[in-house]
């Protein structure tokens, strides 16, 4: 079993239909880099591809395999934007710095698509659209007050809210009020974006270490990465492991929280189009969210319901197939083929937390969009090791506060509060 193997990785659809990749050897002994990435995900494999391009040499040490962390497990809905909606970073920031946020959001997306078109990636990419269906009516006045505001201060023209007989066209399930459609967004195979950024970076040039697990870091005057077998010195680290960063580096740890959440890929469906048009991805407006769309080969890949104790359901399977059938009822005698789970990042303010400490720069707590915005961090990074920092600087200013109690009692005090927010749905 790899690092990052656990809550059915090896048992989903994704690495049942993953692209074939030759597996990278482990790290034995010393070995000298100008960036030592650690990490093999999204934002591991966006920092070092954009390292390379700018003439560092790059090393990247997964502890496990490449992209079987969240980038290979999640949803792969592409939303743009971030986890806080325009009209609250207006609210937040002012006008001027919202709109840089939301410039730079939007810039993710497309150096997302530019990576998988100009690298040729074979992710079944589809940018049809993103769908978030109101699970009340009152989602729909917050939803009409965001086209608006992207539409007056962002100066976006593609977001449109959806009355309820609009949204049922384009999704055939009952319960949903309206909704809120973002043309830009999109779906992608994850796991195979992820395999193929990361063959795009060993083409470049990038040496990655697979079974890898860096266990110390020295970060002052370079930084020097451990693994049990080997050491890395080099310039600049990036850290960039998200959820699984376990206590590797407690002084970022703070601000970041594992939340487990759980998904299900269907058998596949004769009248999938009647499902989903468009071939869109959809989420709906709960605290717990509901996410789905359709896989290349028509299954509805669903994921919903999250767990905030570190042992899975005894049965995943149930568990989010429960969730889908209050979603979709008529789906109940499909057969669920694949079913797992991943660990997913949040911070308190719901955006990401980036920043440095020392040479080891870092991004992570995405806060569950973290499929298109680590083509950002992984080229802000880079930005600023190279010596421009200006991005940085407006990223690294977001930080997020650190969860209350510290390391012993932040999560059962935040527990306490989301499993508040998550009955708040039920009613
Ligand atoms: C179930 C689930 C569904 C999601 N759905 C969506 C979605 O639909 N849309 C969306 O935008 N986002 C979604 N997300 C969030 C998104 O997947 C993550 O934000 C994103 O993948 C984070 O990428 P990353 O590279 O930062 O982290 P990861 O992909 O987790 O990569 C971190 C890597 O670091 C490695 N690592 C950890 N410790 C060490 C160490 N000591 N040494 C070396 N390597 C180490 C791990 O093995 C792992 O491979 C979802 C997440 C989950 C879990």
């Amino acid at each position: 079993m790899s690092f990052n193997s656990g809550l059915g990785m090896e048992r989903s659809y994704y690495a049942a239909t993953a692209n074939p990749f030759a597996r990278a050897p482990k790290l034995e002994g010393e070995a000298h880099a100008d960036v030592v990435v650690i990490g093999g995900g999204f934002t591991g494999l966006h920092a070092a591809l954009n390292s390379i391009e700018r003439g560092f040499s790059v090393i990247v040490l997964e502890a496990g395999r490449i992209g079987w962390g969240a980038s290979g497990r999640n949803g792969g809905q592409m939303i743009p934007g971030w986890r806080k909606s325009a009209a609250d970073l207006v609210a937040r920031y002012g006008e001027a710095k919202a709109r840089t946020l939301f410039d730079m959001a939007m810039e993710a997306r497309n150096l997302s698509v530019e990576r998988i078109t100009k690298h040729n990636i074979a992710c079944d990419l589809r940018v049809n659209g993103h769908l978030t269906v109101a699970a009340k009516p009152a989602d729909l006045s917050w939803m009409r007050e965001e086209a608006d505001v992207l539409a007056r201060v962002m100066a976006y023209p593609n977001a449109h809210v959806l009355n309820a007989d609009e949204a049922r066209a384009k999704l055939n399930a009952p319960g949903f009020h309206g909704g809120f459609l973002d043309e830009c967004g999109g779906h992608v195979h994850p796991l195979n974006y992820a395999l193929g950024l990361a063959e795009a970076g060993r083409g470049a040039g990038v040496v990655l270490h697979e079974d890898s697990r860096a266990v110390s870091l020295e970060t002052t005057n370079g930084v020097v990465a451990r693994t049990e077998s080997g050491v890395v010195r080099a310039r600049y680290g990036v850290l960039a492991c998200d959820a699984l960063l376990g206590g590797l580096e407690p002084r970022v740890a703070k601000r970041i929280m594992p939340v487990a959440n759980y998904l299900v890929a269907t058998e596949p469906l004769a009248n999938a189009r009647e499902l989903i048009a468009d071939d869109l991805a959809v989420s709906d407006s709960r605290f717990v969210v509901n996410y789905f769309r359709m896989s290349a080969d028509n299954r509805l890949i669903f994921g919903g319901g999250e767990r905030y104790t570190p042992e899975p359901p005894a049965d995943m399977a149930a568990f989010a197939r429960g969730h889908m059938l209050k979603v979709f009822p008529q789906l109940c005698n499909a057969r669920i083929d694949y079913a797992w789970g991943g660990l997913v990042s949040i911070t308190m303010s719901r955006l990401p937390h980036i920043g440095r400490t020392g040479d080891l720069f870092f991004a992570h707590g995405y806060s569950g969009l973290g499929v298109l915005l680590p083509a950002l961090t992984g080229k802000v990074l880079a930005e600023a090791m190279a010596g421009t920092a200006e991005r940085f600087d407006v990223l690294a200013g977001l930080a997020p506060p650190e969860f209350p109690g510290g390391a012993a009692l932040r999560s059962p005090l935040y527990v306490l509060g989301m499993l508040w927010y998550a009955l708040r749905d039920r009613l």
